[in-house]
């Protein structure tokens, strides 16, 4: 069920996933910007977790989601923290008061989350961010709802969309963030923030299973 304890073990299983990915993070990061992502993105989630321990489990996934917003914006600088912050506020608000999410509740949430990223950081599609890791889970997550699959299959569908929508961040020519400063030098390379976003969802769908 996909409710505040999974919210919960997704924070925690995405911490650790983000740490263990760290130096990956840092080397993909350093190919096209300036070599943090990696750091950021450890420092954010482990203070998730911190604040899960210190207050509890809140009581929807949307509490869970919110604190998770509030953490990344205020404990995550550059350009990944506002952008998920950005995203998981969105999301908390597009599932506001549900005890648990089924699969049309998972394809809300995640493209109020892609449009938060969006309407924040004005990243199209292929312009090789980690829109385009979000927007191809969005699309599954969404055609997942549509064939009545479950909450847990969704997210599944979402992780493994978000997973191919990296592999095709490698051609691209970044033209937004700190990459976009490379021009054409930045193709060849995965985005940083899009695998970060497939880590991320990877861990959502772990959480569930
Ligand atoms: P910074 O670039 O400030 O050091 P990070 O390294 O933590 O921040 O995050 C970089 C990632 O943020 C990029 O790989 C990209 O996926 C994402 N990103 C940067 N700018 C944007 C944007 N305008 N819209 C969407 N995503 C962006
Ligand atoms: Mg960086
Ligand atoms: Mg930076």
């Amino acid at each position: 069920e996909l409710d505040a304890q999974w919210a919960a073990a997704w924070m925690r299983d995405a911490a650790v996933s983000l740490s263990d990915n760290r130096q990956r993070l840092i080397d993909l990061d350093r190919a096209i910007g300036d070599a943090d992502h990696g750091e950021n993105m450890d420092r954010g989630f482990s203070a998730i977790v911190e604040k899960l321990d210190a207050d509890g489990v809140p009581a929807t996934p949307s509490d869970v989601f919110k604190t998770a917003a509030m953490t990344l914006m205020s404990k995550v600088g550059g350009a990944a923290g506002p952008l998920y912050g950005t995203a998981f506020l969105r999301g908390a608000a597009a599932v506001a008061g549900k005890d648990a999410l089924t699969a049309d509740d998972v394809a809300a949430f995640l493209a109020a989350a892609r449009d938060g990223i969006v309407s924040r950081g004005k990243a199209e599609p292929g312009d090789k961010t980690m829109v385009d890791a979000f927007s191809p889970a969005v699309e599954a997550a969404q055609t997942a709802a549509s064939a009545e699959a479950s909450g847990p299959e969704a997210l599944d569908a979402a992780a493994n969309a978000a997973e191919a929508g990296l592999a095709g961040t490698e051609p691209l020519i970044a033209r937004k963030g700190r990459a976009s400063y490379l021009g054409e030098r930045s193709a060849g390379h995965l985005d940083p923030g899009a695998a970060s976003t497939a880590l991320i969802l990877k861990a959502a769908a772990r959480a569930a299973g």
